[in-house]
Order: structure tokens, then sequence, then C-alpha cells
């Protein structure tokens, strides 16, 4: 249930392994577009799974709830669960999917299993879910149906393979008749390949998903800070340390990319979450918070690196190259991109932007404020500043000649560390600036140095 970025990826990995999986959503034109065999997600590998299973019948869409739960044994959520202006979360996606769900349940005789992968605060499932469930279907968890929460973590932009391959599985549930149900199912789904498997209660399941993407986020706000004082000493560059920090400490490398602060649909909105339960309990959330005012400050950087070569910025115009939260996606929520846009453009700059992918989700928000080009060269034309806000590897075909030929003033702002440093800072031809990554020619820190004691 719900068709988006988790939920149509997450059917069709099931689909293309033989199962019979009923996709559902409320959203009338997405059904029209999935049955027609057009994903309306970008997402690698997703468009040729959605011809293969319509084909082959293992997949169908619905907007029919009660036939849905009546033809399966299983039923997966996965609606969306946005920030509300308070950083908690809104639930009513799930608590009116959930009454639709217990309304079909009480129809239906045989046990069935709910798996809530939604992400969720801790203890919704057990205390704002199930109580759902039970009232509108009039039966009882565990004896007519059952009920999990399963977090998912797969990446945007690696949607399938995430979801083939994934780092574990987490079963959150209070009876062991559930957890078991949904063990053997995802035992026969990885068969030899069946990762580390978690089997936990709800609340700490909720709580697994909420800490993986709160300290991901304070990896990255821990990475741009350091990257933002690499800037500052001679000779420091975030891409040397981050090696260095990567093999002693094994980190993740996934999440150790510095650049102008994270964004997408999960980790701004599950960090603001937890921000909010810890607020709910009296505790103080101040390394979650740091986190967050981090984050929020880092894309500024490229607007102050523009003012250091430009000065004033009114009436310059910038190309922006890349939109989406991150390359191999679509999606353009919480953007950093799109959040410099509208710095820019608010501080009279003349704004012209491109992106592989993103630019009808772009035009939805940013509407008539900036300029579409058609393609990435087309955006250079003129401008007075490129920025790289997003890491698109289509981006990198061009060289330094190409920036100087199309640029009215080849000032480039690499924002997200995608070209070759070297190769672009020996050329005459580029002013080049990559954050996390002095630029100080004359070798002479900005700061004071203490001269050592002379102990001879
Ligand atoms: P999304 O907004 O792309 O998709 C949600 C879908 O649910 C929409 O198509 C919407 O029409 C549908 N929907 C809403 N109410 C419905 C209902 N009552 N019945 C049927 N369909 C309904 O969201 P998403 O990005 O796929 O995220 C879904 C959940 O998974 C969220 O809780 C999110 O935090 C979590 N999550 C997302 C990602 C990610 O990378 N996008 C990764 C891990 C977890």
């Amino acid at each position: 249930m719900g068709l988006g970025y988790v939920g149509l990826a997450t059917a069709l990995c099931f689909a293309d392994a033989g199962y019979e999986v009923l996709g559902v959503d409320i959203d009338p034109e997405k059904i029209r577009m999935i049955a027609s065999g057009r994903s309306p997600i970008h997402e690698v590998g997703i468009e040729s799974l959605l011809s293969g299973s319509l084909k082959d019948g293992h997949f169908s869409v619905s907007s029919d709830v009660k036939d849905a739960i009546t033809r399966t044994d299983i039923t997966f959520v996965t609606v969306g669960t946005p920030s509300q202006p308070d950083g908690d979360i809104d639930l009513s996606f799930i608590s009116s999917a959930a009454a639709e769900i217990g309304t079909a349940l009480g129809a239906k005789k045989e046990y069935h299993l709910v798996v809530v992968k939604s992400t969720v605060v801790p203890t919704s499932t057990t205390f704002s879910i199930l109580p759902i469930l039970e009232t509108s279907s009039g039966k009882k968890v565990p004896v007519d149906f059952g009920l999990c929460f399963s977090p998912e973590f797969l990446r945007e932009g690696t949607a399938i393979e995430d979801t083939m391959n994934p780092d574990a599985l987490i079963i959150g549930s209070e009876d062991d008749r559930s957890s078991g149900v949904l063990s053997r199912l995802y035992e026969a789904f990885y068969r030899g390949k069946l990762p580390y498997t978690l089997v936990t209660s709800t609340s700490n399941a909720e709580f697994v998903k909420y800490s993986v993407n709160a300290f991901r986020a304070t990896q990255l706000s821990f990475l741009n800070s350091l990257a933002n004082l690499c800037e500052k000493i001679p000779g420091a560059d975030v891409g040397e340390v981050t090696k260095g920090l990567r093999a002693v400490t094994k980190i993740d490398e996934r999440y150790l990319k510095s650049g102008l602060g994270f964004g997408g649909s999960c980790l701004p909105k599950d960090l603001r979450a937890l921000i909010s339960t810890f607020q709910k309990t009296g505790l103080n959330p101040e390394l979650l918070t740091a986190t967050l005012v981090v984050n929020n400050a880092q894309p500024r950087r490229a607007i102050e690196v523009s003012r250091e070569f430009l000065g004033e910025i009114r009436d310059k115009q910038f190309a922006l190259l890349g939109l989406s939260f991150k390359p191999g996606t679509d999606d353009i929520r919480e953007s950093v991109a799109i959040s410099l846009a509208v710095a820019l453009v608010s501080s009279g700059a003349r704004v012209r932007v491109y992106d592989p992918r993103a630019m009808s989700n772009a035009r939805h928000v940013l509407g008539n404020s900036v300029e579409y080009a058609q393609t990435a060269i087309s955006c250079l034309q003129h401008a007075d500043c490129c920025i790289l806000a997003t890491g698109w590897d289509e981006f990198k075909k061009i060289t330094p000649s190409g920036f100087k030929q199309l640029m009215r003033n080849p000032l480039i702002i690499d924002g997200c560390r995608l070209f070759d440093a070297p190769v672009f800072e020996t050329t005459r031809e580029v002013s080049f600036y990559q954050l996390g990554k002095n630029h100080n020619d004359a070798r002479q820190p900005e700061f004071q140095v203490v001269p050592a004691k002379n102990y001879g």
C-alpha cells in the first residue's frame, strides 16, 4: 500500500522473484501510469522490472483495498509519513491506510500479516496503528491477524539494488507468530544471501531506523564542519582527510561525503522527528540540533564563495547544475539545490537551472523564478558563475575549456566535489573553487600561529 519510491521498488522486487504482488495507491494518476508500464519515479532498473512483471502477470495495480487484502497474505504499508511544522511526523496517511486495511480484514476469514515499512517514531506501531487496525476490523493480534514493523533502508538512486541486497533486516513485533511469518518470507526471498536479521520489539525496530538516519546525518554534518575548516588550513583537503578517517575508523563510506549538506525525503525529516521525540520526553537533543544547524547553514557556503569572487551577486547570471537531492533520482524533496536556487533568486541573482531528471518536479516548486535550460551546456551560456549542486556523472564530461568557451566569466564552484580538482586548478582557463579544500596559494594560514618555544 503506497506506490512511491519505497512501495514501488519493494513491490517490483517481490514480483521479480515470482511472488504475486498487488500494488495499491490512492493516487489515480499514479495507478494509471504504473498500469500502462510507465514508472512515476526515476530509479535505475525500475522501468524494465515494471514492464517485465506486468507482462508475466506477477504484478498488477488496484485502488480496491478490500479486494487486495482478500487476495493476498501479507500487506506492506509504504505510505508517506511527512514532517509536520513542529518536526513531528504526520501519521494521517498511515492512519487512514490502517483504517482501510482494518475494514478489509474485518471481512476476511484467513490470517493476514500487516507489515509497516513507512518510517514511524517509536511507539507508533503498537500505540497508534495497532488500535486502528483492531477497532476497524473488530479482530485481534495475534489470533486473527499479525503486525510487524520492518524499517526500510533503501537509498533512492540504488533502490532496486538495495532492496535485493540489504545491509540488514530488522523485524519488530510483539508476538512470535507475526515475526515468524515475516522471517520466513524474508528467508525465502533472500534464499542463500539472507543478511543479518534482528528480531526485536516494535519500539526497538522503530528506534533502529531513526538511530541509523540520525547517525548518518550527524556523520555528514561532522564532515561538512571539517570541510569548512579545511578551507582555512593551508594544504588541507577534506577528500584526503576522509580517506584517512575511513581507513582508520571503517565508517560507512557511502555517508562520508562532504558537500552542500544533506537533503532528501528522509534524513532531514527523520532528524527533526527524533529531535521532537527527545523534546517530548524532556531530554535535550543538543547533539542532533547541532547536526541540523550545521546542515541548514551549509548551502550558504556556495553563495559566500560566489560573493568572494564576484562581489555583489545581484543581477549576476548563475548556472545551477543539478536540482535533485542526489544523483540517480528525480526526487527534489528538501533538496539543497532547490534551496540554493531560492536563496540566489532572493539575493537578486538571475538563475538558470538544469538537471537530467528533476526538471519537471523542480518546475512545480521554482515556477517562473528561474530559467530552465534544456542541457547542461545551454545552462552555462553567458553565466558569471556555475554552481555544481548535484553530482550527476554527465556533468563530469564538461572540461575547463568547455566552461571557458560557454561562460561570460568562467567561475566554477564545485559544491559536490565532483571534479578532479588538480585538472581544474592547474589550468588558467577557469577560476575553480571546490568546497572542503584550501585554495590559498600564498600558503599563509588565515589564523594566528603561536610560534614554538625555543627549548634549546
Ligand atoms: P512517497 O511519497 O514517494 O510515496 C507514498 C505513496 O503512498 C504515494 O504514492 C501516496 O499516493 C501513497 N498513499 C498515501 N496514502 C495512501 C493510502 N491510504 N493508501 C494507499 N496509498 C497511499 O513516499 P516514499 O518516499 O516512498 O516513503 C514512504 C515511507 O518510507 C516514508 O515513511 C519514508 O519516510 C520511508 N522511507 C523512504 C525512503 C526513501 O528513500 N524514499 C527510504 C526509507 C524509508
